[in-house]
């Protein structure tokens, strides 16, 4: 059986900064490399599942989003030997200007377009048994649609979601940790996982 961490970008792995148009504004937030690591070493896949609508809103183009993904990927790799098994993105927004990403798709969060796309090319993975990680109301109803266990964060926008100033939940979600790396923590723990110290990068 295979599991897999449904990862959210800004506020879960890198600190929400809004629209990040300098590739070099991109900051991990502290312990997450170490934590994507510890998901690669216990055989866990992590893959990032991120809606980023600054391409339909004309802000910046497709390659400036595969610059900032290829960055978190680089970042991971070099304080922790860490890396994202596989990378989706929805780039579009219904009420975008630019009118190729101008769509209402089905792989923007909430809709669980991103992890269908991902069962395409990991079937073995066990939704069931798998964790959708984020810091919005709509990572958590992201979860709960595609069948997966939800994690909110309180790291960007969680702790907000939880004292009811930004969106609203679909429904408690299933776990709630102070960051990413807690979760990890918490959750490997859980599944008898969890392994003290970590093998160099
Ligand atoms: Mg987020
Ligand atoms: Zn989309």
């Amino acid at each position: 059986m295979t599991i897999a961490f449904f990862l959210d970008r800004d506020g879960t792995l890198n600190v929400e900064k809004g629209y990040i148009r300098n590739v070099q504004d991109l900051e991990l937030i502290p312990g997450v490399a170490q934590a994507v690591r510890r998901l690669n070493d216990a055989g866990i896949l992590a893959i990032l599942t991120t809606n980023q609508t600054g391409a339909a809103r004309g802000f910046y183009d497709l390659t400036h989003i595969h610059a900032l993904n290829q960055r978190l990927q680089d970042l991971l790799l070099q304080e922790a030997g860490a890396h994202l098994d596989a990378v989706y993105y929805c780039p579009h927004l219904g009420k975008g200007i630019v009118a190729e990403f101008a769509v209402d798709c089905q792989c923007r969060k909430p809709e669980p377009g991103m992890i269908q796309q991902a069962l395409g090319r990991f079937p073995e993975i066990d939704v069931s048994s798998s964790y959708v990680l984020g810091d919005k109301a709509s990572d958590v109803a992201f979860g709960k649609q595609a069948g997966c266990k939800s994690v909110l964060l309180k790291t960007g926008y969680g702790q907000r979601v939880l004292e009811g100033k930004y969106q609203s939940l679909p429904e408690p979600p299933d776990y709630v940790f102070d960051d990413m790396p807690q979760a990890v923590l918490g959750i490997l723990s859980e599944l008898g996982l969890y392994k003290t110290g970590l093998t160099a990068s």
